[in-house]
């Protein structure tokens, strides 16, 4: 099986004139010689070995093959695919490493032509920094067990004893055109990029993973409350049993607890409320005690 349509965010790193060198590599692929004032130039960091926002990530060793299937590649405007929309090319790329982290480079060039100079414009100033590339894998390993991903019983984004499954791209077949993306469009793709991954996630794990400190913060604050929520029903379904007890409508303890634990919230506090009147009415003098502490003496005295 091939994977056809991986398409990956990559980040556009320099941009500027091109040296001699550079120039060179461009006039091996440019039809007709070109000089450095004609050309702008500017690098992107393609693919690396990092886990992305869909739970995937290259295989190291896959990336120098991917790097040499790059050259030559076009580039275009937010995936628009016509002839007059291929504005850049790729004219060098090399695999680089800092520390764990492998990623290809990639050198493209395009004409400082009036056609372009808007493009250029935006690159400059930082409005298209980040470009969309696309390639085609034909292997997908699970991180967890090695085996071909989707064979086995491990999906992308889910922890499995503390570690989370990445589907592992390796083989490289082919490399297509990448985008430049606008920052605002690429940042709400983002946005549903890690929406997809988090469909495999629980909550915790998604914030902890693409939450902004804020949001890391809003839910342990939502944790602790529903913490504080949590305890405050099991109160009430420890006392809506004890009552029941009490009452003594025939039905066990654990009969009484998965009814009430049944409820949802609001019922549960009616049928506590009326369960308190009712005790009080026949027994007015454990009404003066709280429904917890009944609970404890009841507990004792009642259960079989
Ligand atoms: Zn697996």
């Amino acid at each position: 099986m091939i994977f056809t349509q991986i398409n990956k965010a990559a980040a556009l790193l320099s941009a500027g004139t091109p040296n001699d060198e550079q120039l060179k590599k461009i006039n091996a692929l440019s039809k007709s010689p070109l000089a450095a004032e004609e050309v702008y130039c500017f690098s992107m960091r393609l693919c690396d070995n990092l886990p992305d926002r869909d739970f995937e990530c290259f295989d190291e060793r896959a990336l120098p093959a991917l790097a040499a299937l790059f050259i030559g590649k076009t580039g275009i405007c937010d995936h628009e695919w016509s002839a007059n929309r291929q504005v850049a090319r790729i004219f060098d790329t090399q695999v680089l490493r800092d520390g764990d982290l492998h990623f290809v480079q990639a050198s493209a060039y395009m004409l400082r032509t009036d056609k372009n100079a808007d493009l250029i414009a935006e690159i400059e100033g930082g409005i298209k920094k980040e470009v969309s590339v696309g390639c085609a894998m034909a292997e997908m390993t699970c991180s967890i067990c090695g085996k071909p991903y989707g064979t086995c019983m491990h999906q992308k984004g889910v922890g499995y004893d503390g570690k989370i499954c990445i589907a592992i791209l390796s083989a490289p077949t082919d490399a297509y055109e990448f985008s430049f993306v606008a920052v605002p469009a690429q940042r709400e793709a983002g946005v549903l990029k890690a929406m997809k991954g988090g469909l495999y996630m629980s909550l915790e794990e998604y914030v902890q993973k693409a939450g902004s400190p804020a949001q890391k913060e809003d839910y342990r604050a939502l944790a602790r409350d529903a913490a504080l929520g949590r305890a405050r029903r099991e109160e009430l379904v420890k006392e809506v049993v004890s009552m029941g007890l009490i009452l003594d409508f025939g039905a066990t303890e654990t009969v009484l607890r998965a009814a009430a634990q049944a409820l949802d919230h609001a019922q549960l506090s009616e049928l506590h409320k009326a369960m308190e009147q009712k005790t009080a009415a026949l027994f007015p003098p454990k009404s003066q005690l709280s429904a917890s502490h009944a609970g404890e003496v009841l507990d004792s005295a009642f259960l079989i």
